[in-house]
């Protein structure tokens, strides 16, 4: 059986199934028989959840850092709190509730104390308290979690949706590859499984319900294809598949020091798209030239509050640090859309892409930024950063922002704190105003960064979340590529600017040619596309790229400039795996 889902981080990858779904669990109603013995399960059941929540916090701390280890930290926490453990085993003794439903009733209490509080911290406390409540029922009652931090096999996981708990737990070397019910392309699990360059298919409604435990599957990241029970011949199919790729990834390997460069000189920056400082090591081992986009939203994503100015600032140091001096893009807050704080209580919209997002978020609460700004500039010292703001549609939101960025250098100067007076601020140009209007905006900035994945669904009213619609979604198409063009020309005309691309697009091998033929100085990817749009650089001349732009600008339709895309690149003898 093959299903075919979104194509989320490239790869073959040919294993097990595993399939991870969390049950339901049924609370008993029935009154504690014997008290004594029902506290002794409630105090066995919390400290086999501590052990378990020391050792998941070990493992997150070595595979995704200290900062995201904190969370389970503050899991831990409550185990040994009066309100949360004194509360339940009273309640035992006193109303000889049963081990299981006392817990239940007292993580509910605390959720819904949590909930009516109109303050950040305590609405992050408020996830954590159900997870926790959900760990110790589960050890009173005896339910098994399914543990994915120590798989003895090579397996592929398969999974409704992985939520960052999973992901920092998971084996990293027994899974090789993961597929999932719901998800995107730019979900939180699609760039994390490419920052660790596992294969992985996402969005394919009922995979989890079709495989069972230890079937033969293949996943196919690139394609987006996964094969279940696959007969000798298919097997053999993908295992050729799987070594040419491996094969291709070693070659590709070999151009990492070399500059990305075409064959007459003319030079572009490669440069890779990261979450968190753990996505560093990927851009430096695939031979990134710096770091194009920085989205500290998962910083803030990953945090049971909103991370303060110290938090952050230790995540820019690193990050600008481990860079050298290379550029590093950290992009300010964009919070609203897909991506959502559960402590930052924000009011359901009609239409969360159009509705108080990014910048606009920002400027409601001026607070919130002015913390990050602060963080970046005091960070600014250890490298070479860069400042972007996101979802600009005009001049005066830059305006704005600029505004709010010179009163917090003006307090670090007042309060003796050194910063890179010369830092460079920059725009994402991912709505279509701002890239109509570039040539208005390019004097307040030192460059653009264009974001395809919003750019395209404003662009084309194509909504990037949604499936159905996803056919009419092509950033080949005519109307991007003439506002790129028009981007590039505003940053061409005012020396030492430059137009880079953090969209997905930049990474896609069929859009290197003509987008750097189209000018584009700077392509910011997820790391392990980088080797590929590299090879492709470096086996054009720069003119030969001008020429194909110019024909591509001449296409009526997004499919026409992306089979003429593929053309050229069959021309030149370059293999896509
Ligand atoms: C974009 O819109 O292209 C972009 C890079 O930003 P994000 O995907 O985070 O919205
Ligand atoms: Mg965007």
């Amino acid at each position: 059986m093959i299903k075919k889902g979104i194509g989320a981080s490239p790869g073959v990858a040919i294993a097990d199934a595993f399939v991870y779904v969390k049950q339901d669990v049924e609370i008993p109603t029935n009154e504690a028989k014997d008290v004594k013995e029902e506290l002794k399960i409630f105090d066995e059941a919390v400290e086999k959840s501590k052990e378990q929540l020391a050792k998941i916090q070990e493992t997150a701390a070595d595979s995704l850092g200290e900062e995201e280890a904190a969370i389970f930290e503050a899991h831990a926490l409550f185990l040994d709190d009066p309100d949360f453990v004194g509360v339940i085993r009273s309640e035992i003794e006193g109303n000889k509730k049963n081990a299981a439903k006392a817990t239940q009733d007292q993580t509910d209490a605390m959720y819904t104390m949590f909930d009516a509080m109109d303050d950040a911290y305590f609405q992050a406390r408020k996830a954590d308290i159900k997870d926790v409540g959900a760990r110790v029922i589960n050890n009173i009652l005896g339910i098994e979690e399914v543990d994915i931090s120590n798989i003895p096999n090579d397996v592929v996981l398969f999974a409704i949706d992985l939520a960052p708990s999973d992901t920092a737990q998971m084996d990293k070397i027994h899974v090789k590859g993961f597929a999932t019910d719901i998800g995107s392309r730019t979900s939180h699990t699609a760039i994390m499984a490419r920052s660790l360059e596992i294969p992985a298919v996402l969005g394919l409604g009922d995979i989890t319900a079709l495989v069972k435990n230890g079937q033969k599957v293949i996943v196919d990241g690139s394609t987006g294809e996964v094969v279940i029970d696959p007969d000798a011949e298919t097997l053999a199919k993908y295992q050729k598949q799987q070594e040419e790729y491996e094969q291709y990834q070693k070659e590709l390997a070999q151009l990492k020091d070399l500059p990305a460069e075409t064959t007459d000189g003319h030079r572009v920056e490669l440069v890779g798209n990261i979450g968190s400082p753990n996505d560093v090591e990927g851009v430096l081992k695939n031979g990134g030239d710096g770091v194009g986009l920085y989205r500290t939203e998962f910083l803030y994503m990953d945090s049971p509050e909103i991370p303060d100015e110290e938090t952050q600032f230790n995540a820019y140091k690193e990050v600008l640090e481990a860079f050298d001096g290379k550029p590093v893009v950290i992009r300010t807050l964009d919070i609203g859309g897909d991506k959502k704080l559960p402590y930052l209580q924000l009011e359901e919209e009609m239409n969360p892409f159009l509705g108080l997002r990014a910048i606009r978020l920002c400027f409601a609460e001026p607070e919130l930024l002015k913390v990050q700004l602060r963080a970046i500039l005091r960070a600014s010292v250890y490298g070479q950063a860069l400042i972007m703001f996101p979802m600009i549609s005009g001049v005066g939101e830059v305006r704005q922002a600029k505004e709010i960025l010179k009163g917090c250098m003006e307090e670090l100067d007042k309060e003796g704190i050194k910063y890179d007076k010369e830092i460079k601020v920059g725009i994402m140009i991912e709505i279509p105003a701002a890239a109509v209007t570039a040539d208005i905006i390019v004097p307040e900035v030192q460059f653009f960064s264009i974001g395809t994945n919003d750019l395209c669904q404003y662009t084309l009213a194509v909504d990037r979340m949604n499936e159905k619609i996803s056919y009419l979604y092509n950033p080949f198409h005519p109307a991007i590529l003439r506002l790129v063009k028009n981007v590039i020309q505003a940053t061409d005309s005012e020396v030492g600017k430059f137009t880079g691309m953090c969209g997905e697009f930049a990474g896609d091998p069929y859009a290197t040619l003509i987008l750097m033929g189209l000018g584009l100085n700077e392509f910011s990817m997820s790391a392990s596309s980088i080797p590929q749009v590299k090879k492709i650089v470096r086996s054009v001349s720069y003119e030969q790229a001008q020429k194909i732009a110019n024909e591509a600008l001449m296409l009526e339709t997004g499919d026409d400039v992306r089979k003429f895309a593929e053309e050229e690149i069959k021309k030149l003898g370059i293999k896509i795996v």
